[in-house]
């Protein structure tokens, strides 16, 4: 499972950095989820080695226009290039109006169905074949949402030892166990979750829209792997600008991210001012001063691979 950065800016971009987008690709899956899509995103999927054909959910966090306004172009294409498979965007519902009204005014029509799901009427967690997504209520100056993403497409492995203790022969059936089917066996109920087990822990993944309110994350954040966050600015130059802008502080998070024990903290959506060689010392130097774990300062076309954990009988 790895998370790729496609653009990390906050508002505007810039030479070296685009607006949010953060694609998730997964072990088992040529299907990948993307969560946010500035302006632009589509030039930045072709400097990656992601293609839009095997995109399958969109999530967009909230209506500003640098995490949507590339969501109709990026459609468009997908349009264009004959793409027939199904897309799924969870999105609030002004974002899906946007998206929509954008198509039909622009005469496009998708030859593939895009099955939308208004965050404000749909439940907080939605499964797919490859992952499931639940999504998180977060602060900013309006609505905005987290992504938590569980991988959920892993290979299993079968407990041979106890098939064979418990007089279980080997055949057909085998096959069936590990692919996650109970079967009858000699006139026994054998359940796939007793003779098999994943290969490896599930890998999960939060990627937050904008929010000033880290703490709102409290209860995600036991068994993840990577928090994606944004902090726009330092501390000290949140406190210049306002807490009125709805953002967060390298300070803040890192802070939360400590308390909560949060192994790999990733930072992105960086104020344009700090876009300059070396402007990131001041935000990396202040996350660093509060957070212990594993820390990335995200720029555009990093990739970061989420590590397994594998699991035995
Ligand atoms: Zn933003």
């Amino acid at each position: 499972m790895q998370l790729h950065f496609l653009g990390t800016s906050s508002g505007s971009p810039s030479l070296s950095r685009n607006m949010s987008a953060t694609a998730v690709s997964f072990e088992k899956s040529k299907s990948w989820l993307l969560v946010d899509c500035g302006e632009a995103t589509q030039h930045q999927l072709l400097k990656s080695d992601l293609s839009p054909y095997h995109l399958s959910v969109i999530c967009i966090s909230h209506l500003h226009g640098d995490h949507c306004y590339g969501l109709p172009g990026l459609l468009a294409s997908m349009a264009m290039s004959g793409r027939q498979a199904p897309v799924h965007l969870i999105a609030p519902q002004a974002v899906i109006q946007f998206v929509m009204s954008t198509l039909a005014v622009t005469q496009v029509a998708l030859p593939f169905n895009l099955y939308t799901m208004a965050i404000e009427q749909n439940d907080q967690l939605i499964c797919f074949e490859f992952c499931k997504v639940e999504i998180i209520t977060l602060k900013h100056r309006v609505p905005s949402y987290g992504f938590k993403v569980t991988e959920t497409d892993i290979p299993r492995k079968l407990r041979v030892s106890q098939l064979a203790n418990d007089g279980v022969e080997s055949g057909p059936h085998y096959n069936l166990l590990q692919k996650g089917q109970d079967v009858d066996f000699a006139g026994r109920r054998l359940l796939a979750d007793t003779y098999a087990f994943p290969s490896w822990q599930p890998r999960v993944a939060i990627i937050c829209g904008d929010n000033e309110k880290p703490a709102l994350l409290s209860p995600y954040c036991a068994d993840v792997d990577m928090l994606v966050h944004e902090a726009t600015f330092t501390h000290s130059d949140l406190m210049r600008v306002g807490t009125h802008t709805g953002h967060s502080d390298a300070k803040r998070v890192a802070q939360f991210a400590q308390q909560k024990n949060v192994s790999t903290l990733i930072l992105t959506h960086f104020s344009v001012r700090y876009h300059g060689e070396g402007m990131l010392d001041a935000l990396e130097q202040e996350a660093r001063a509060y957070f212990q774990g594993t820390l990335h300062l995200a720029y555009d076309s990093l990739v970061v691979t989420i590590p397994k954990r594998l699991l035995s009988e």
